[in-house]
């Protein structure tokens, strides 16, 4: 019997959707079950990571790994999975540019710990323990992950050699990712497995914007009934479409929602919320210094509208933090 490929499947910091994301693609996983054989899937199927660890340096074909990168172990899971793999897919918005876990990097790990375990109203923790790395009960030593200072995209930590972006990437997009590496069909390393296009060109409210969008007011989507046939922009709501890559299968404009970038930039841009910012000055319809700061001053959540999914890659990243400290 010819030897099957063998797959690897992880969550790091994740919300355990980019692994629904995975079941989501149905009868196709037993299809993809048959032609590989699955050696870890911590959600699905009982293997250890010692079986990973006793494994030949690149004897799995394939690592999908999903969610970011926040503390120790998930950073030597990664780093395990890189050495015994032939190819890395960061999959996912967390894996692919940090995902909204990211955003937690406007923060320090200081004041979070302060807020979790002692400032929130309903903790209780009259002794003021915080988790430690290493502790003792009972005569037995206790180990706790490091929890770093910030959230890393997969990147930041390992070798990545493909990208399948969105939160989670839509079935059929993990469906063609899978197909490609089973067929050996895969673009260069470092490719991003999704359309190459803005979401804009596939978008159904396109024909609605005009060729000269003037925006005069931004207003935030829970203030307005929003027209579900006309551009967001047009209607003087941010929509991150012009900027982000396509492939989503545009859900979130169906049920009257705009972009908020999970696809990452649309290819040949590095970062969608720099690009963005680019863009708005020159559709802001303001004449004065003042009249332009007004508008400006209308975000209300400047990182959350224009870095929500990729913070820790944002050309900002730094900016953002310092403010907000
Ligand atoms: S990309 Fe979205 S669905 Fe996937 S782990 Fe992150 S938050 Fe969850
Ligand atoms: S800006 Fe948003 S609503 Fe307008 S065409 Fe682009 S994706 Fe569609």
């Amino acid at each position: 019997m010819p030897v099957k490929p063998k797959v690897a499947i992880c969550w790091l910091g994740s919300c355990g959707g980019c692994d629904e994301a995975v079941v989501d693609i149905n009868e196709v996983l037993l299809r993809v079950a048959d032609n590989v054989d699955f050696v870890l899937w911590p959600v699905a199927l009982d293997f250890k990571y010692h079986h990973v660890k006793s494994m030949k340096d690149g004897e799995i074909l394939l690592s999908v790994v999903n969610g970011h990168v926040r503390n120790s172990e998930q950073e030597e899971i990664a780093r395990l999975l890189r050495e015994k793999s032939q190819l890395v897919l960061a999959f996912g918005a967390c894996a692919c540019f940090g995902g909204t876990p990211g955003l937690a990097n406007l923060t320090t790990k200081e004041d979070i710990f302060n807020w979790v375990y002692r400032d929130a109203p309903t903790v209780v923790n009259p002794n003021g323990n915080y988790p430690q790395t290493r502790s003792h009960v009972n005569g037995k030593e206790l180990i706790l992950p490091e929890f770093y200072d910030q959230v890393y995209a997969l990147n930041q930590i390992i070798d990545v050699d493909y990208y399948l972006p969105g939160c989670p990437p839509p079935p059929y997009l993990v469906m063609s990712a899978m197909s490609a590496v089973i067929e050996g069909k895969l673009p260069p390393k470092g490719s991003t497995l999704a359309p190459h296009r803005a979401l804009c060109d596939t978008c159904k409210r396109n024909n609605s914007k005009p060729e000269r969008l003037a925006i005069k007011e931004i207003k935030r989507i829970h203030e307005v009934e929003a027209d579900p046939d006309i551009c967001f922009l047009a209607q003087g709501i941010i929509c991150l479409g012009p900027v982000t890559r396509g492939g989503c299968g545009e859900s979130c404009i169906d049920i009257n929602i705009p972009c908020r970038g999970c696809f990452g930039p649309v290819e040949g841009v590095a970062d969608a919320g720099a690009k963005f910012v680019s863009a708005l000055a020159s559709i802001l319809d303001a004449q004065y210094e003042e009249e332009l700061a007004r508008v400006i001053d209308q975000i209300v959540d400047p990182v959350g509208y224009l870095d929500r999914f990729s913070l820790p890659v944002s050309t900002f990243r730094n900016k953002w933090s310092k403010e907000s400290s």
